[in-house]
């Protein structure tokens, strides 16, 4: 098989001999301090790299050079998107599942977690429990399994979710990770409304791939990797793409992710939506140490910067997976989403779960009000925006502004009048006075005179008890 970056096939968008060469290249390169400069160079155009270049950023450990990498990451996140972090919730529907993936704790034969899947009336209180925390974007996630979480279930849970008005409160935009399915069920969750489809790779090396998931519909390595093909053909134009940093070497998976995101631009003209940087952390029946190729922060870093400076449009989420600290190392490279007050137990947000229903441990254990002041103090603003799916702005058409920038002029002003909202409904004193403080400083930074005078009227009239405005 020979490598084709837009052939539907996984072995020629995904090519072994490819990857293989593109680290050797690499390693031989990493030292070349003027073709890294080169790189660096047309990556100072905003328009993104190759895989190869990207591989020789990511080698690269002179200390002034990866000063100029980190940089460049921090600069092109502050051109496209500015200081917005869109923040958003895990939802968990259920941890019954069917596949064997030895690095997660609800692998049909683990026995020792505890096994549940909500009711809809119990998804309605998940609901207003995350509508009460100021939340209004969430990812749904559940387990792969025929009976417990077939595509109906998944659609009637869209539905409940989308349909609970708790005071003020509201979900705008629900993102799915679900098992890979079909082109027929990738267009009802198109038909339902969703955002993104997000699926993560978890590793891109075949061989390996067949060893973490010995068992269950996820063993077939082509089904999977080819499953944002189907879902862009089911109709659905905003996919996530991610690995889980550590189950095989950062470098494969890291240039496999690069040539994941160019497939999908050659084959559709619309790159991934969100990259999602998870790594290996502990869990039930999970022992890191059993995973010898687990990444240092150093490295977590270097991969974050780099595909910021090689995917420049793309939204890159990090989880509460990291800690506060390890957070806030990477939000300075292009991190651009955050997930906050997270439970990762199934029926967490209502009630504290008496059993472990949880498919990892949580790291940044803060409430959500804590986060966002916290985002304040570091010179960021938490946004609760939804604005782009609920105008149209998906698939070529978001490509389009987020690549030439122009996102940003709608990115300012939705971060502000969502972050009001969130101030007016849901922050302590502490956090809604420094946020009324940022606000009344940011508002005035925006350059267009009618969007300024605009959000400045929607803000207002949002302190005056009206919602949802977006531009
Ligand atoms: S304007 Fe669009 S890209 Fe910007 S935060 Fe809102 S939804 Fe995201």
């Amino acid at each position: 098989m020979n490598y084709r970056v837009d052939s539907p096939i996984a072995e020629e968008f995904i090519h072994d001999g490819e990857i293989l060469d593109t680290i050797a290249y690499a390693q031989a390169h990493k030292n070349d301090k003027n073709l890294i400069e080169e790189i660096l160079n047309k990556a100072a155009n905003y328009k993104g790299i190759s895989h190869r270049e990207a591989a020789v950023l990511l080698e690269c450990d002179e200390p002034q050079l990866l000063e100029k990498i980190f940089a460049l990451a921090k600069e092109i996140k502050q051109r496209l998107y500015g200081n917005r972090i869109v923040m958003f919730a895990p939802l968990y529907l259920s941890n019954y599942c069917v596949n064997g993936c030895v690095y997660c704790p609800y692998k049909a034969k683990n026995k020792t977690i505890g096994r549940k899947k909500l009711s809809q009336q119990e998804i309605e209180k998940e609901v207003i429990a995350l509508q009460d925390m100021g939340h209004k974007r969430l990812a749904l996630e559940t387990g792969e399994h025929p009976t417990h979480s077939p595509i109906e279930y998944v659609l009637e849970s869209i539905n409940t979710i989308y349909n609970i008005h708790h005071k003020n409160g509201a979900i705008r935009r629900v993102n799915v990770n679900i098992a890979a399915t079909t082109v027929e069920n990738y267009s009802k969750l198109k038909n339902a409304g969703i955002g993104t489809y997000i699926l993560f790779q978890e590793t891109y090396n075949k061989e390996n791939y067949q060893k973490l998931h010995p068992t269950g519909p996820k063993s077939d390595y082509a089904y999977h990797t080819e499953a944002m093909d189907r879902a862009m053909e089911g109709g659905i134009d905003d996919v996530g793409i991610g690995v889980l940093f550590g189950l095989n070497t950062y470098r494969y998976d890291f240039i496999g992710m690069m040539m994941h995101a160019e497939h999908l631009e050659a084959r559709y003209g619309v790159g991934p939506h969100t990259i999602s940087v998870p790594r290996i952390c502990p869990a039930d029946d999970v022992d890191t140490k059993e995973y010898p190729n687990s990444i240092s922060d150093e490295l977590f870093k270097r991969i974050v910067a780099v595909t910021r400076i090689a995917v420049p449009y793309t939204g890159i989420i990090v989880s509460t997976r990291e800690s506060a600290a390890s957070r806030q190392d990477v939000l300075e490279v292009g991190v651009s989403q955050l997930s906050g007050g997270s439970r990762t137990t199934v029926g967490g947000y209502a009630e504290e779960q008496t059993e472990d229903t949880s498919q990892f441990d949580i790291s940044d254990q803060r409430t959500l009000d804590q986060i966002v002041e916290w985002l304040f103090d570091l010179g960021h603003i938490p946004s609760f925006c939804t604005a782009c799916y609920r105008m149209g702005r998906t698939g070529d058409r978001f490509m389009a502004l987020a690549k030439s920038g122009q996102i940003g002029n709608c990115c300012a002003p939705n971060a502000l009048i969502t972050l009001r909202e969130y101030l007016s409904d849901y922050a302590t004193p502490e956090t809604k006075k420094k946020g009324e403080a940022i606000i009344a400083r940011e508002i005035e930074k925006i350059p267009n005179e009618r969007i300024r005078d605009k959000a400045k009227k929607n803000l207002q009239e949002i302190i005056e008890g009206k919602r949802d405005f977006r531009f």
